[in-house]
């Protein structure tokens, strides 16, 4: 079993109080134990930060400096990445080939990306003062940023975080979720090994939301939260947060909808809405749940849908040719089942998968649920799941309608080989991120976020740093005479 620890000011820190242990989903065998950190930890973490920040002047490098030692990072992520693949399948059951190829391989794309956005960082300057006058607006670090995670992406969305508030000149606490403790450690661990960063820059602490997240998020040393996780923990953490003006971020949960309109390439669409609603076992916020079909193909795309889930490679995890291994967890699993028995209840019928005969193991495999409402909890509700809802439309007015009912505002996409059509339902769909005729495509250069339930703030790209940022206005006047010295004799200049 791995024992992993907290990091913290460059060192991997022993811890005395309780602990708890991460589980193999597939085997249910022990994978990691962590510590419960508690207040004393927190505050032990920020401290480091803040030391770092200032006295060790982290927050006054040279981005090109920032930007080597993030370099050096992605080598070593790199490097590890066969090993840490691995662990993730042991840890959440995401299948190693996609940690592979998405999640470890993504975290070291970013991390070079967030190394050039160090050079980039940019204020400006006015240009619109008389000469003698300087105004500017200068970028400066936010401070001590605490980064909270959830566990279905444990490096993917660490790198997110602690690559932009790195590049940005932040220190950094990293919270990992208590599902997946050691994952997230094994990217630390590289950051530890690298050699990159002075004490103190990056921290790790174990532990859940209570006590540790509330410690965190109340710490008047933190300068700056980004979590990523459910609507609920977000809200909570904005409410708290609120209480000390702390800047907040957050990305939420989804419900995201795929428009399927008459005149869609129907093969493509089918491939990539199933991949999009089945991968890892729809543990993904931009999985694809809900279709809204026009209604002239609703059996086409019910046959081809129920076709191609039966056909998905689901398995052991560490079997690289799996797509699909078991829900990350006993409670992730219980949830998803609740909400297709709460589907069936609400009118809808199971035209593959349904309540599984074997609860005992957690591998789920996909449910696609027709005929129910489309107010339902299950159409409207994030499952976090393999549960896909098919809801039919007449006409453009009523897919919207169906696609924007929920509280959620995260993604979605829309299928059309008319461009036209295409660009007027994606401009009408109310999420902050849309594809048209496609499904997981993210570039580390290209922001995104979500809106209304799903989130606040963006991540990725050149916005994702600047959440780390703190914008200072400096002016300056150049002139002889103090501007307001003959206040009573003219305006002001
Ligand atoms: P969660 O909200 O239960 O936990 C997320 C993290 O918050 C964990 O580290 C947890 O320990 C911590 N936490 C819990 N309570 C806290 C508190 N009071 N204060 C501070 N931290 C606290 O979410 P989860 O089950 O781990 O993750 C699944 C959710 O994450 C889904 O809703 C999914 O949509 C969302 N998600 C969103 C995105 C996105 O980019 N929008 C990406 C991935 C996952």
């Amino acid at each position: 079993m791995i024992d992993v620890k907290n990091y913290i000011d460059g060192q991997w820190v022993g811890f005395d109080g309780p602990s708890f242990e991460s589980f193999n989903p597939t085997t249910g065998a022990k994978v990691a134990r962590a510590p419960v950190s508690d207040a004393a930890a927190v505050a032990a973490s920020v401290a480091a930060a803040r030391r770092a920040f200032n006295e060790g002047g982290w927050r006054w490098t040279k981005g090109s400096v920032r930007a080597a030692a993030l370099l050096k990072l992605a080598d070593m992520l790199e490097s590890r990445s066969p090993a840490i693949s691995e662990l993730i399948a042991r840890e959440m059951g995401k299948p190693v080939r996609v940690n592979m190829a998405r999640e470890v391989e993504g975290a070291v794309d970013k991390l070079r990306y967030f190394a050039g956005a160090a050079r980039f960082l940019e204020g400006s300057v006015t240009g619109s003062t008389v000469p003698e006058i300087w105004d500017m607006v200068l970028p400066e670090p936010a401070g001590v940023a605490a980064l909270i995670i959830p566990w279905n992406d444990p490096v993917d969305l660490a790198v997110r975080k602690l690559g932009a508030a790195l590049a940005a000149g932040c220190t950094a606490i990293v919270k990992s979720s208590e599902i997946t403790p050691a994952s997230t450690a094994a990217l630390i661990e590289a950051v530890h090994d690298s050699g990159a960063f002075p004490p103190g820059v990056v921290n790790l602490l174990s532990g859940p939301g209570q006590p540790t997240g509330d410690a965190l998020v109340d710490h008047p040393g933190v300068d700056k939260i980004s979590f990523t996780g459910s609507t609920a923990t977000g809200m909570r953490i904005m409410e708290r947060a609120a209480k000390r003006l702390a800047k907040v971020s957050l990305e939420c949960g989804g419900k995201f909808p795929a428009i399927i309109t008459e005149d869609a390439d129907l093969e493509r669409c089918l491939d990539a809405v199933t991949y999009g609603a089945f991968m890892y076992g729809g543990q993904s916020c931009t999985a694809c749940t809900r279709l809204v079909v026009d209604r002239r193909l609703h059996d086409r795309v019910v046959e081809g849908i129920v076709e191609r889930s039966r056909t998905l490679p689901m398995g052991d995890p560490l079997d690289p040719a799996m797509l699909v291994g078991p829900m990350a967890s006993r409670k992730q699993y219980d949830k998803a089942v609740s909400y297709i028995r709460l589907g069936i209840d609400e009118g809808a019928r199971a035209v593959v998968g349904g309540l599984p005969a074997d609860p005992s193991s957690l591998f789920l495999p996909p449910t696609v649920l027709v005929g129910g409402p489309v107010d339902g909890r299950v159409a409207r509700e994030e499952v976090f799941g393999p549960v896909l809802v098919i809801h039919p439309f007449e006409n453009e007015a009523q897919a919207l309608a169906i696609a924007n009912n929920t509280p959620y505002g995260l993604g979605g996409s829309v299928w059309s080989q008319d461009i036209n059509r295409a660009l007027r339902l994606a401009r009408r769909l109310d999420v902050a991120d849309v594809w048209i005729n496609t499904h997981y495509i993210r570039h580390v250069e290209t922001s995104f976020g979500g809106r209304h339930h799903s989130g606040l703030g963006r991540e990725l790209g050149m916005a994702g740093v600047e959440e780390y940022l703190s914008w200072k206005r400096l002016c300056i006047d150049t002139r002889s005479e103090f501007h307001l010295k003959n206040w009573f004799e003219g305006p002001s200049k």
